[in-house]
C-alpha cells in the first residue's frame, strides 16, 4: 500500500509547493510511482508542473461529482538521464470557494479521502500540496493522509505557528484519522552564510520533539526559476544545489520507510 503525505504549513511561502514538485520528481527518478494532488486554489503546483488546462480539476472532483479518471493528468519530463513521470490532479482558483460550498456536503471532512480511496493503492506515494491555511481543505488533506511533512523556512519566525500546526495534527488524529503521523520537518531556504539559519534549526530542534530530515534545502535561485519553465528542478538544472538537496530528501524519505 502506498503512502499518502500531506505537505503542509499554514504559513505562506515556506516551500510547500517547491517541496511537493521536487520531491515527487525525485521519487519518480528513484523508480517510485507518484501522484500529486494540488489542493491549493493558487494552483502553483499545477502551473509549476506545466499543466495549463483547468477543466476537471480537484475542484470538480470534490464538488461536482466529476469522475476520478477524468481529473488525472499524466505528466512526463525528460532530461539526459531519463524520464520522470508524475500523475497530477490539478487545481484552479475556483477551489477558493470550496470552503463555503463544502459546508452543505455530508461528511465534508472526508470528501477527499472518499474520492481518492479507489486509487490509493495504485501509487507508491501520493503527495498533497496544501494551501497556506488550516481551513477545510487542509483538514481534508489531513483526514486523507498517512503522514504530514512540514517545510519550515529558515527565518526568524519559523517556530511561530508550528506548535499550532502540530496541535491541529493531534486533533485530527484524535477525531478524524487515528493513523495520522508526523513524517517530519524539512528546513528550506537555508543560507549557510548566516548564523540565523543555523540558529533557527537549533531552536526548532530544542523546542519540538519530531523527526527532522537530515536533508536541508538551501536557498537556490534555480528552485525559484524552474516553475516558470513548467519543470521540476532536476530537469531544469540537475547539477544545481537545489536539485541535489531534493534528491537527498527523496532518498531519505524512502529509506525512512
Ligand atoms: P504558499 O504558502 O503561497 O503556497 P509555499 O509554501 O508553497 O507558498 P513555495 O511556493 O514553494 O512556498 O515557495 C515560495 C517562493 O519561494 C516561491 O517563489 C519559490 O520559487 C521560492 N522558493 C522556494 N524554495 C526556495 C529555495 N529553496 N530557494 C529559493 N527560492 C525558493
Ligand atoms: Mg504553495
Amino acid at each position: 500500500m502506498g503512502k499518502v503525505i500531506a505537505i503542509t504549513n499554514q504559513k505562506g511561502g515556506v516551500g510547500k509547493t517547491t517541496t511537493t514538485i521536487n520531491l515527487a520528481s525525485n521519487l519518480s527518478a528513484l523508480g517510485k510511482s507518484v501522484l500529486i494532488v494540488d489542493l491549493d486554489p493558487q494552483a502553483n503546483t499545477t502551473s509549476g508542473l506545466g499543466c495549463m488546462d483547468d477543466e476537471n480539476t480537484v475542484y470538480e472532483l470534490l464538488l461536482e461529482d466529476c469522475e476520478l479518471k477524468d481529473c488525472i493528468r499524466e505528466m512526463s519530463y525528460k532530461n539526459l538521464l531519463g524520464t520522470r513521470r508524475i500523475t497530477l490532479i490539478p487545481s484552479k482558483v475556483d477551489l477558493a470557494g470550496a470552503e463555503l460550498e463544502l459546508a452543505d456536503v455530508d461528511e465534508r471532512v472526508y470528501r477527499l479521502r472518499y474520492k481518492l480511496d479507489p486509487i490509493r493503492g495504485n501509487y507508491d506515494y501520493i503527495l498533497i500540496d496544501c494551501p497556506p491555511s488550516l481551513n477545510l481543505l487542509t483538514v481534508n488533506a489531513l483526514s486523507t493522509a498517512d503522514s504530514v511533512m512540514i517545510p519550515v523556512q529558515c527565518e526568524f519566525y519559523a517556530l511561530q505557528g508550528l506548535a499550532q500546526l502540530l496541535e491541529t495534527v493531534d486533533m485530527v488524529r484524535e477525531s478524524l484519522n487515528s493513523d495520522l503521523q508526523v513524517e517530519g520537518l524539512v528546513f528550506t531556504m537555508y543560507d549557510p552564510r548566516t548564523n540565523l539559519s543555523k540558529q533557527v534549526i537549533e531552536d526548532v530542534k530544542e523546542n519540538l520533539d519530531v523527526y527532522i530530515f537530515k536533508a536541508v534545502i538551501p536557498r537556490n535561485v534555480r528552485l525559484a526559476e524552474a516553475p516558470s519553465y513548467g519543470e521540476p528542478v532536476d530537469i531544469y538544472d540537475r547539477m544545481s544545489s537545489g536539485a541535489n538537496s531534493y534528491r537527498k530528501l527523496a532518498k531519505e524519505l524512502i529509506k525512512k520507510g
